[in-house]
């Protein structure tokens, strides 16, 4: 996969895709990331890329030119082939007012050969770069960011360790957190407990004491069958507890229901 990321500021790409996955990937050939400054898409002498807004108010918008000049560069399909999806290339604003960017949406985009992250600036960006030059707008969360590179990284983050390849067990990926149509079972011990959209389990390594604190017993019995349940019990615990939103988009066996059902009689 390619992904360009346009900014006024390609210093900030420094260090955060420098590191881990994100850098095997990109050492491996899995991944390419193209930084594009914007202001070398300018033509006057302080190489402006941004101005009053019309009508008035606060603060000052990125002007479009910059952002459809840079993009003329990069020969990508055709915006409508792109939003049929008629060809694996999509060109992302991220923005506030942006559908929530989710784990479902990362695996989305892992599909992809061509991933364009427009990074905006100041109150936010021309509108005709959300109308006409991208096909879709993307948050991180409900919070206003000064600049959508933060953004840009977390979604190459995200997107970079579900491209085939990049991470060593694949099958982790697969059982993490937020994660749903898993094949549960099917690989024996590893992946005891796909979340299938649930919160990830908890993980503990050695010692089996730290500090006076033992692991859960379970994970050292190598009984697989307990250690599953147990990790599903754990998962759905958590997740009622710090996200129940989750629990309506999870299609819950009748042992998670049952689990769930004993998790709340023991709440009241
Ligand atoms: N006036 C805008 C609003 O109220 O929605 C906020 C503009 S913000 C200060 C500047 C830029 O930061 C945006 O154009 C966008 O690119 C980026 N940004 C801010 N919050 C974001 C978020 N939650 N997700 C993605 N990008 C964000």
């Amino acid at each position: 996969m390619r992904a360009d990321i346009l900014t006024i500021f390609p210093g900030f790409f420094r260090g955060p895709l420098d590191h881990g996955i994100t850098r095997r990937a990109c050492e491996m050939g899995l991944a390419e990331i193209q930084v594009h400054d914007l202001r070398g898409f300018t033509h006057d002498k302080h190489r402006t890329v941004d101005d009053r807004p019309f009508g008035g108010g606060e603060g000052m918008v990125l002007k479009p030119e910059p952002l459809f000049e840079c993009l003329d560069t990069l020969q990508l399909a055709p915006r409508e082939d792109r939003v049929a999806r008629r060809v694996k290339q999509s060109v992302i604003l991220l923005s506030a007012q942006g559908q929530r960017f989710t784990q479902k949406v990362a695996a989305e985009l892992a599909t992809l050969d061509r991933v364009v992250l427009i990074c905006g600036r100041y109150e936010g960006v021309d509108e005709r770069v959300a109308d006409f030059l991208a096909d879709r707008e993307l948050s991180i969360g409900d919070y206003v960011l000064s600049g959508g590179e933060m953004g840009a990284a977390v979604i190459i983050e995200a997107v970079t360790r579900l491209l085939p390849g990049a991470v060593g067990n694949e099958a982790s990926t697969r059982q993490e957190s937020f994660t749903a149509d898993v094949e549960r079972d099917s690989e024996g011990p590893d992946s005891t407990c796909g979340s299938g959209g649930l919160l990830d389990y908890p993980h503990y390594t050695r010692p089996a004491e730290f500090r006076g604190i033992p692991v859960p017993e379970v994970l050292i019995s190598g009984n697989h069958e307990e250690i599953r349940r147990w990790r599903r019990q754990q998962a759905l615990e958590k997740t009622l507890r710090n996200r129940p939103d989750l629990l309506d988009g999870v299609a819950l066996s009748d042992e998670d229901a049952k689990i769930l059902a004993r998790i709340k009689a023991g709440q009241e």
